[in-house]
Order: C-alpha cells, then structure tokens, then sequence
C-alpha cells in the first residue's frame, strides 16, 4: 500500500475509558433520544428541528451556538425538540479543504487525527452535559461511529455516501433514527433501498468484528435537494415530491415513513436566507394534506452566531467556514415562528 501508517489510534472502548460518559449524561441521551424516537414514530405530534452550523469548527463558537439553542428549546418544548447540528466530519466534494474536527481540531494547522478523535468525543460530551439537548452528526466514515454512538441523538447517512453499503449496514446499527438523505443526483430509490437497508438485520463486518445488526425502524428519509446532469440545484421540498414520497413509502411498506427537509444544500442553492421561505412552504403543504402532514417529522436548518460564510482562516467567531448559515437573529425568529404557527394550528382560533 502506498501510505505511512503514522500512529496506532485508540480504539472506542479505550477513547470511551479515557473520556467516560457521566450517569446524568448517559441518562439524559437515553431520555431524549426515546423522545425523539416518539416523534419518528408518530407517539409525539411535535416536529424536530436538526439546526446548528454546517461544519463545528470550533468548541467556543459552537458550544455558545448550542447554549442559545438550550434557552429556546425551553420556550417551544411544547410544539418542537431542537436537536443541535454537531458535525465533525466534512464530507468534500473532491476530497480536498476542510475536513472537519475530526481531521482538524485546529482548521488552520495541519491534519492531527488522534487529537481530532478526542475532541469530537469532548465536544459531544460537553454539548450534551452543559446543555442537556442531545446532538446530530453525519456518520461519514462508518469506523468513526462507534467513538460517539453513546452520545449521538440523531446521525445522517449524507447525499454522497447513501448508495454505500458499509453506511447503510452501519446505519442499521445505530441506536438513533437515522437520515438517509437523496443522493446528490436526486435519485429517490437510491434513498428508499438505503432506508430499508437500514431498517433490516445485516451480518457484517465491523471495526475487525462479525457481527449482527439489529436493524434501525426509525431510519428515514431526507430530502436535500439535487443537482442535474448539468450541474444545475434543483429543489425537492415541494408538494409534489412529498406526495411522491408518500406514495413511495406505501410501496416499499418500510416502517415509520417519514421524511426530514434538509432547507439548505441543493434545496436553498446554497443561499442560506432561504431556508425561513422553504420551511413555511412547507409547513403549509403539511396544511394542505393529511398524507403529507404525517411524513413530514421536521427540518434541518443550516445556522450559525453570524450570517454566510467565510475562508478557513478568517477569523470571524461563529461564522461558518463550509456552507453559508442563517444567522443567530433570524434563526431564533425561525424557530419561535415555526413554534407560532404550529400553536396556531393546534388551537385555531
Ligand atoms: C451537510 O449536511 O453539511 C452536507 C454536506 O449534506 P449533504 O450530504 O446533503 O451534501
Ligand atoms: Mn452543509
């Protein structure tokens, strides 16, 4: 093979014996993550909210981000659980820039992999006891997983991996409902034979283990937008494509049907100021259908402290260094807004 092998890395059994989950920590993912399981499951009418930066590049901002989140979740516990955006992994469309903390706890030094892995695991950590909200992740690399599984509320399966059979069979492991998102190409089959994939039991190999899954019912779908042959971002939150799905799921006869909309990616074409737009048109096709109202369990929202983006490197606190987020403000609109309405439409009048 053509590659240094520069150190042995800890296992998760040992990351975890050097970094050990409290009693109160452990406790409050498994209480938050059966209420998330509830929404999935259709037990709960609450929607969720998966929001938080495109990439947490830093503890500071990031950890700040998720203590303002904690405050709201107190106002709008009663229509919707927010489930911060934790992402340490940065999936790259060439494979080149920033990979995310895991590669780079420090975004402008080099790669340090054994310092990323603990640092994903103190920050899950930190998020989950200092705020008592739990956390969403994109699984990118399968073998990573097993470092946080004990801390992860929610976890993706992203638009480049969805067709991998390793991320589907792992995905079927997770203790946690998993969104499997619609490859960038937009192939909604693709994302249905990865979400049964992951609701059934696999024997496979894992981390040096053979070993058997148990199968996720509350793996779903996500929907992000897509991009044509041309290179061309296309939307897929609409009425239409929402009923298509519904009619999709009662094909495939899969468990717990259920769609997240991903507001920013190929569905906002990347404009971040979108997102508020795209969630109320969705809402309101929830209005319009009962059918889709059922799919639809919530949203993924790009936000950030500071509105857009900026080069790795340049140094403004809390502005995102991947994709470009919603701001503190208007997030914070967003979400009581979306509280609002959804009050509104429990109690009319
Ligand atoms: C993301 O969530 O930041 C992301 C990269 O998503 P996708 O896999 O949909 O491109
Ligand atoms: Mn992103």
């Amino acid at each position: 093979m053509n590659m240094e092998f520069k150190r042995k890395l800890p296992i998760p059994m040992e990351t975890k014996e050097m970094y050990p989950l409290t009693p109160g920590t452990a406790e409050t993912v498994k209480r938050k993550t059966a209420e998330l399981k509830a929404i999935f499951t259709g037990e709960s009418q609450r929607l969720v909210l998966i929001i938080g930066p495109c990439s947490a590049d830093r503890e500071d901002s990031v950890m700040e981000y998720i203590s303002r989140l904690a405050v709201l979740q107190d106002q709008v516990k009663d229509t919707l659980m927010l489930v911060p955006r934790l992402y340490t992994n940065k999936p790259r469309t060439t494979g080149d820039g920033y990979k995310g903390l895991v590669h780079q706890p420090d975004p402008s030094a080099g790669p340090d992999l054994f310092h990323g892995i603990i640092a994903t695991r103190e920050l899950h950590m930190r998020a989950v006891s200092e705020t008592g909200l739990i956390c969403a992740d994109e699984m990118l690399y399968p073998e990573h997983y097993k470092y946080i599984d004990d801390l992860l509320g929610y976890v993706t399966v992203g638009a480049r991996s969805v067709e991998d059979q390793q991320h589907r069979l792992t995905a079927s492991a997770a203790d946690c409902p998993a969104g499997m998102k619609n490859p960038t190409s937009g192939d909604l089959t693709v994302m249905m034979n990865a979400i049964m994939a992951a609701q059934h039991q696999h024997d496979f190999i894992y981390r040096g283990w053979e070993g058997r899954s148990g199968g996720n019912a509350c793996a779903h779908a996500v929907l992000r937008g897509y991009v044509n042959r041309q290179g061309v971002t296309h939307p897929n939150y609409h009425y239409e494509t929402l009923l298509h799905l519904a009619d999709l799921y009662d094909t495939w006869k899969l468990l717990n049907p259920a769609v997240i909309i991903d507001c920013n990616h190929a569905n906002s074409g990347k404009d971040p100021f979108e997102q508020p737009r795209i969630l109320k048109e969705v809402l309101h096709s929830c209005s319009c259908n009962p059918r889709v109202k059922r799919l639809v369990k919530g949203f993924m929202v790009e936000s950030y402290l500071v509105d857009g983006c900026q080069s790795v490197g340049g140094g403004v606190y809390g502005k995102s260094i991947t994709d470009a987020c919603l701001g503190w403000e208007k997030s914070e609109r967003l979400i009581c807004e979306t509280a609002e309405a959804l009050r509104a439409e429990r109690n009319p009048g």
